[in-house]
């Protein structure tokens, strides 16, 4: 069943955290919700698990009305950031606890959270302490908790931001399969945008208590419909153009050739991957001369900062494969782009 989320309102004394917020969160999907410091995700994730009340809205799970529903019938499971075990219950214990509490029997319980530990990887560990397994074990540990009363969706507060690299890449993996393998609905809290574009079928973005935007993360990446969206995922150069007399975009002296209408936006977004750079023109829809200002060598990638001629004011920055031969400071280039990589930004 689909989870709606109806013009949800809530503030904090003087501070509103959320602005009057619509959302559909599809059945058997992994949604993010994704923002920067204060924007209201957790806030948000909270007013659904029915740990804060709202002033306006409601939390629909179908055709059911959430809204006065206490947290613990909503059946959803709920993991944090720091992993909120019993400290003093065995790793087999903790999983089971939901389910004592919601009357399972002693065999059905063991059964089902053994299951549990086996799908998390860590039923070597069923009789450990949560003090005795590493943060990467315990949140796994925390996972297979919130999933062993077969909840009807699974929220996630920043689950991996406490783990290490590596252990946050691989429990990324593990969340994604184990969520797609039961069709768990499923919502995710995190400010990290490479999480987002990774793990989500749709992701959220929000700004100061509302949605900026909502789509897959292709759509999000390559059709971002303003500013701070298209800063806010993956890098980006934001061109400030004004407008020719037929409403065509111009970068200083340079009419830019782009398929979308310009309609009064000023700033043209432009991904770093999508700038080819030669030493002559190689006949592209857009081809802008410059000198390169910068280098920047990053291993499987470089970094190549350029001043176009037509905008001495303005810089490029162009991703370029590793292997490539890294043009020198000072060169003469050119950076050539398609008409359909230029995007209007609100
Ligand atoms: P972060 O990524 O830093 O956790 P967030 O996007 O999750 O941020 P929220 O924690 O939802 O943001 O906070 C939204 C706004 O509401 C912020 O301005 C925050 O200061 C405020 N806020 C959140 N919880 C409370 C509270 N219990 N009391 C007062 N203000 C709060």
């Amino acid at each position: 069943m689909d989870l709606d989320v109806k013009n949800i309102s809530k503030s904090y004394g003087r501070v509103t955290a959320l602005n009057d917020l619509s959302l559909t969160i599809p059945a058997g999907s992994l949604t993010c919700f994704l923002g920067p410091s204060g924007c209201g995700k957790t806030t948000l994730l909270r007013v659904i698990a029915g740990l804060e009340t709202p002033e306006r809205g409601q939390i629909m799970l179908g055709d059911d009305d959430l809204s006065d529903t206490a947290p613990s019938d909503r059946n959803f499971g709920v993991v944090f950031q720091s992993y909120s075990l019993f400290p003093n219950l065995t790793a087999l214990r903790n999983v089971q606890y939901g389910l004592e509490c919601r009357g399972w029997g002693r065999t059905r319980r063991r059964e089902r959270a053994e299951e549990m530990l086996d799908l998390v990887h860590l039923r070597d560990q069923a009789n450990k302490l949560p003090e005795q397994m590493s943060g990467g074990q315990q949140q796994r540990i925390a996972i297979a908790r919130a999933l062993a009363p077969e909840p009807s969706l699974l929220l996630l507060d920043e689950p991996l931001s406490a783990l290490d690299a590596k252990v946050r890449a691989e429990l990324r993996s593990e969340i994604r399969s184990i969520q797609q393998k039961f069709g768990i609905t499923t919502i995710m809290v995190t400010h990290d945008q490479n999480e987002a574009l990774e793990m989500a079928d749709q992701i959220v973005v929000l700004r100061e208590g509302q949605i900026e935007q909502v789509g897959a993360p292709r759509d999000l990446y390559t059709h971002p419909e303003t500013r701070f969206v298209a800063d806010f995922i993956g890098a980006i150069n934001l061109l400030n153009v004004t407008s020719d007399a037929q409403g065509k975009a111009q970068l200083g002296t340079h009419s830019l050739a782009m398929t979308g209408k310009l309609n009064g936006a000023t700033t043209l977004g432009l991904r770093p991957e999508a700038i080819t750079l030669s030493q002559q023109p190689i006949g592209a829809a857009n081809e802008l001369s410059g000198v390169v200002t910068q280098t920047r060598f990053m291993g499987n990638l470089q970094h190549i900062e350029i001043q176009p001629d037509c905008a001495p004011e303005q810089r490029l920055q162009i991703e370029m494969n590793g292997l490539a031969t890294t043009p020198a400071s000072g060169a003469r280039v050119v950076a050539s782009f398609p008409a359909d990589a230029l995007m209007v930004l609100r």
